[in-house]
């Protein structure tokens, strides 16, 4: 369970109106970040919202601040405003702050949140940044790379679950003997050089999400390439730049470093 500081005491405006869903159609959970410092109150971005913005309440469902406090938005079912095209499947939660601020505790009540969402929903909501479905640098790249790593949580005292360290790398999606490699090689080299590869996509940006720098262009060129050949050396694969499905899994499956 998770304390959540309701709509009254923090002195919240009633809202101009609502318009509410169900749990059968809430299927994701966004987190969000404020891009402002952590001293905003919820009444701040709440007049904001109604005032500029113009619109009908504070836009998101709920609000997370530096030490951890919950703050009742929109709530449980009230359609939100905080994820174009995704407001009557989502819950929106913000952090207020930047991302680099967003403490241990603050992390724990976004992830005490969720939990309660998918324990309400009776089952699991998909974790996603905002930016995954609108062109936006929210939640910033330090807590976006936190929610595609599953929004782990450490410490005791929560009643949320520790982490499973262990992720299941999806299948290696080319046939046996093929790998991503360069165009200059044979035809079982996959470069992506005329498709772009969604596939190839998928390792990129999970190596990006372990911290890497490379672009997810679905294109094996030389950055992927370099970054497959230090992959490799850290992780005691065999070192020849091409990605095949050790090479592939260990993205998932081998501890982050
Ligand atoms: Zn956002």
């Amino acid at each position: 369970m998770v304390d959540i500081i309701s709509r009254a005491s923090w002195g919240a405006r009633s809202p101009r109106n609502r318009v509410t869903t169900t749990w059968n159609r809430r299927t994701e959970f966004f987190v969000h970040y404020a891009d402002g410092p952590t001293t905003q109150t919820p009444r701040d971005i709440q007049r904001y919202h109604m005032g500029k913005q113009g619109w009908a309440d504070i836009g998101y469902n709920f609000l997370v601040d530096a030490q951890g406090h919950a703050y009742e938005g929109r709530g449980w079912l009230t359609v939100g405003a905080h994820a174009v095209g995704h407001n009557t499947s989502g819950i929106g939660v913000c952090f207020i702050g930047y991302d680099g601020d967003a403490t241990a505790a603050a992390r724990r009540t976004i992830r005490a949140l969720y939990d309660e969402a998918n324990r309400r929903a009776g089952r699991t909501l998909a974790m996603r940044g905002h930016r995954d479905v609108n062109s936006t640098d929210c939640p910033g790249d330090q807590l976006y790379r936190w929610v595609r790593a599953g929004m782990p949580v450490n410490g005791s005292g929560g009643s949320t679950p520790p982490p499973t360290s262990e992720t299941t790398a999806p299948r290696f999606p080319l046939r046996s003997g093929w790998y991503f490699g360069p165009r200059s090689g044979p035809n079982a080299s996959v470069s992506g050089y005329y498709s772009h590869r969604s596939d190839l996509r998928t390792w990129q940006r999970r190596m990006r999400d372990r911290g890497w720098s490379l672009a997810a262009d679905g294109l094996y060129g030389p950055r992927t390439r370099s970054v497959a050949l230090a992959f490799q050396r850290e992780k005691h694969l065999a070192i020849d730049g091409l990605i095949g499905p050790e090479t592939w899994r260990a993205a998932w499956t081998s501890p982050i470093t």
